[in-house]
């Protein structure tokens, strides 16, 4: 186990069919009427966290949270953090300043009356708080939120400000302060490479990931900030007909993920991402 240092685990609590590369496929509408399996896929991951003794942040999507009160009191009750994903996963860089207000305030309200725990951070749908949308964060202020997890300090077709702070940090704005806390990268070659999870950690071999995270808590003595999501530990969801590189990206490697997991949380500490930025703020 590395050091003393206490790195950030962190989920997003959404459907296998929710996520955005699969905006395209799958219409909203079709929601209701898919197979759910975000209950089975985050009580699988509560158990494995349980057996290590960690603690994590659940950032549940509204809409989730709303359909099934029981899931999230349980999160709540094993002693979790329980977040905010939004209600509805839009990209918030494709919403209205409204529109968006709408969807944080209602997840907010959803997860913390199912909860009973006040709700602080949010992270967005697939880090959509880029330089064009900086506004949201505003607004999370405005709607009572005291931390974010949303900007990707890297260079991706679909998110990211590639300049951006890598560590956990404070922002002034002009609604008030907010902690930014962005998921981890190592500085090469003078870029940021993302090594703390999802896509990343199911398509690269683990030990990109161990390297990574030993390099934050080792040469700059930081926390790194770890995410993941139900369904990618979930081998037998039905496939959905998207494009090939969506598939590949959400597809691969499903049936190592658990595996990886179980090393990752032998080989560091970690604990909620709420705890990490109290040390900030
Ligand atoms: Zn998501």
């Amino acid at each position: 186990m590395s050091g003393g240092i206490v790195n950030a685990m962190t989920c997003d609590v959404e459907d296998y069919f929710q996520v955005s590369a699969f905006d395209a496929v799958v219409p909203r509408s079709h929601w209701e009427t898919l197979p759910s399996r975000v209950v089975p896929n985050t009580e699988r991951l509560l158990g494995i966290f349980e057996e290590s003794g960690v603690t994590a942040t659940f950032f549940l999507l509204g809409w989730v949270a709303e359909r099934f009160p029981s899931l999230v009191k349980d999160i709540a009750a094993r002693g979790h953090e329980v977040a905010s994903h939004g209600y509805g996963h839009r990209l918030v860089y494709d919403q209205t300043p409204d529109a968006f207000r709408e969807d944080v305030r209602r997840a907010k309200a959803i997860i913390e009356d199912r909860s009973g725990q006040e709700v602080r951070g949010y992270r967005a749908p697939s880090y959509s708080i880029t330089q064009r949308s900086l506004w949201a964060l505003d607004v999370l202020l405005e709607e009572g939120y005291t931390y974010d997890a949303s900007i990707f300090p890297i260079r991706h077709d679909r998110y990211g400000i590639p300049g951006a702070p890598r560590h956990a940090h404070a922002l002034s704005r002009e609604a008030g302060r907010l902690t930014e806390a962005p998921p981890s990268t190592v500085r090469v070659g003078g870029m940021n490479l993302p090594v703390a999870g999802g896509g990343y950690f199911r398509l690269l071999p683990y030990w990109w990931t161990r390297w990574g995270i030993r390099r934050v808590n080792e040469r700059e003595r930081q926390p790194a900030v770890f995410y993941l999501h139900p369904w990618e530990l979930d081998p037998d969801q039905p496939r959905l007909q998207a494009s090939a590189v969506s598939r590949f990206r959400h597809y691969r490697n499903l049936s190592k993920t658990e595996a990886r997991l179980r090393r990752l949380l032998q080989d560091f500490r970690f604990g909620p991402l709420g705890r990490l930025v109290e040390r900030v703020s």
